[in-house]
């Protein structure tokens, strides 16, 4: 066991990120990372717990990535709460927290991207056509700068951990890419940074969209139609006061559309608009 550091330190170069994990490379110690753009909670928590679990060393990112975000997104309102995020992260073992600006990530000049095809096609990807390239460059960078030997990622974003992982493999990148179930409030809504922004009506409704996925999922595995499952659904949604995106069955594996309800293993993934918040979630079938 290490020491466990009540404050761990922050690094905001990676040079400075390199330099403090090297030396822990040197003594053979495995380093975990968990990714997140702050704003922390309990399900950003959990990862890091879990992160000790796989690792000696525990490096936590905190980075809003404007690569990822659209001009009409929410970047410049999306909550920053460095003080309350490191004061979370204090006395669970962290190691550092790299914590870069974003001159640090993307220098002056900064012209070049990751496109991951494949588990990037169509759901997110549909209706936020930026993303991904914003998400697999900024990771393949992080991925660079902490060296980790394993990165903890939520299933909540799930189509998002599909692509690292996918990523990760085709640039041989060396980094065990680790997925984590999603942690929920009791009422089943998937905890969310974004959440904050729902107003006290719209918290009281969220808790449908996972429901409408738990019923649809029980309907497709007692045999319904699936694209009446689906229909229903989106219906129920839209009924309930949500805008939606998309209500989708994939190949839980590749993400790719299914084509043998009976043999693949299946993941149904929702994206829907309460007022003017996004929330996406999705579950196993
Ligand atoms: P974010 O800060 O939203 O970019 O998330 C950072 C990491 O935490 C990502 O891997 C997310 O999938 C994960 N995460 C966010 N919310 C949850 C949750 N409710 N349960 C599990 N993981 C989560």
């Amino acid at each position: 066991m290490t020491e466990i550091l009540a404050n761990p330190p922050i690094d905001r170069t990676v040079a400075a990120m390199r330099w403090r994990v090297a030396g822990w490379r040197q003594a053979s110690e495995r380093v975990a990372l968990v990714p997140t753009m702050g704003a922390l909670h309990e399900g950003h928590l959990t990862l890091v717990k879990a992160a000790r679990e796989k690792a000696l060393r525990v490096v936590v990112s905190i980075f809003v990535n404007p690569a990822q975000f659209a001009p009409n997104e929410d970047f410049a309102a999306y909550p920053r709460t460095e003080d309350s995020d490191l004061a979370a992260l204090s006395g669970l073992g962290v190691d550092a927290v790299f914590a870069p600006n974003v001159e640090e990530i993307y220098p002056a000049g900064f012209v070049t991207a990751i496109t991951v095809g494949g588990p990037s096609e169509g759901l997110e990807t549909s209706f936020r056509p930026h993303f991904f390239g914003g998400v697999a460059t900024v990771i393949a960078k992080l991925f660079i700068a902490c060296a980790p030997d394993a990165a903890i990622f939520g299933e909540k974003d799930y189509q998002q951990l599909l692509v690292i992982r996918r990523m990760a493999a085709d640039l041989s990148l060396p980094v065990e890419v680790i997925g984590h179930a999603t942690i929920r409030e009791a009422d089943g809504l998937a905890l969310s940074s974004r959440n904050a922004y729902l107003t006290p009506a719209e918290r009281a409704t969220a808790p449908a969209l996972n429901k409408a996925l738990v019923r649809a999922g029980s309907a497709i595995r007692a045999g319904a139609p699936v694209a009446r499952v689906l229909s229903a659904a989106s219906l129920d949604l839209k009924a309930a006061g949500f805008r939606v995106d998309y209500v989708e069955l994939r190949n839980a594996e590749t993400l790719a559309p299914v084509v043998d309800f009976k043999t693949e293993k299946l993941r149904l993934l929702v994206a829907a608009w309460l007022g003017k918040t996004r929330l996406i979630d999705n579950i196993a079938v």
